[in-house]
């Protein structure tokens, strides 16, 4: 078999219709203290994946590991660089990605609203049918906090045209879905774009 290190290798130095999996950069966004972190963790250590001892870390903040979603190997890296730039240097964060997860934690109103500020400008950035970003409200195991409705962030999601769910990093809660989820609408708009 081929070693993760292999097939980011030669996905670098072959084009297209290789065997190596398409690679995706999928971008962290969200105020401090949503669960960005936490999301990192379980991606780099969760058993969900073709090698889960096997994925890379590339700094603290950027994890890269091949995931199989529907039957079909993809390389994800997972960059969480969010919250450790500051000012103009946060320009390279919402510059870097193929697809974005945008979180904000249910117990939190202003980090949904400043989920929906990060929302304006990625989309200023980046036309929708090119980057997919999905809206995560994290933290949906502390059912007693909860400032923001599932309706509500199904709404907001609706009207920035963005799929939304709800996880909890604290139980393991739908955060795969999320990361698969990513995957698929990557896929989605590159048979688009191949067709
Ligand atoms: P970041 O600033 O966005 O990276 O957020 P962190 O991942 O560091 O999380 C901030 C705090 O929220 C930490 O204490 C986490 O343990 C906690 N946390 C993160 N996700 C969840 C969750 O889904 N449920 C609960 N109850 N706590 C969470
Ligand atoms: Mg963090």
């Amino acid at each position: 078999g081929w070693s993760s290190t292999d097939s980011v290798i030669s996905s670098d130095s072959t084009a297209g219709e290789s065997r190596a999996p398409a690679a995706y950069r999928v971008v962290l966004l969200g105020a401090s203290g949503v669960g960005k972190s936490a999301f990192c963790s379980i991606f780099a250590g969760a058993a969900d994946s073709l090698d889960s001892d096997e994925c890379e870390l590339c700094g603290d903040e950027v994890f890269e590991k091949e995931v199989e979603v529907d039957g079909e190997a993809a390389t994800v890296t997972l960059i969480d660089t969010w919250d450790s730039e500051m000012g103009d240097d946060q320009d390279c964060s919402i510059h870097s990605g193929d697809a974005y997860l945008l979180l904000y934690s249910i117990t939190d109103r202003s980090s949904f609203l400043r989920a929906s500020e990060l929302r304006i400008t990625l989309r200023q950035l980046r036309p929708p049918e090119h980057t997919p970003i999905i809206l995560v409200g994290n933290k949906c195991d502390l059912v007693r906090r909860r400032e923001v409705s599932s309706s509500e962030g199904r709404a907001c999601a609706a009207v920035f045209d963005c799929k939304f769910i709800e996880t909890s990093a604290a139980m393991q809660h739908n955060v795969w879905e999320a990361f698969h989820g990513i995957v698929r609408q990557l896929r989605l708009r590159r048979d688009v774009r191949d067709a």
